[in-house]
């Protein structure tokens, strides 16, 4: 099954939404480092995660902001 963000270029400061919730709860996620393995900064807790980037990019399932560009008036509600 494809999956939207495959391939996706994602860079460093985007904010994304996971499919599955941290164990703190928070599924918000600040893109740290992108590589081979992305590293991410749950923004609830402030936890660093690395993870490989195939598994990351089937996980994502929104992209909140992205670095240079206003967050939208929808993303905002959604926190
Ligand atoms: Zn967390």
């Amino acid at each position: 099954m494809a999956n939207r963000f495959f391939l996706y270029k994602f860079q460093a400061g985007m904010q994304v939404k996971l499919k599955k919730a941290h164990p703190c709860g928070g599924k918000i996620w600040d893109i740290v480092s992108v590589g081979a393995d992305i590293r991410l900064r749950c923004q609830t807790c402030g936890h660093y995660l690395l993870m490989p980037r195939r598994k990351f990019e089937l996980a994502v399932t929104d992209i909140l902001s992205v670095p240079g560009e206003p967050v939208s008036p929808q993303a905002e509600e959604n926190r």
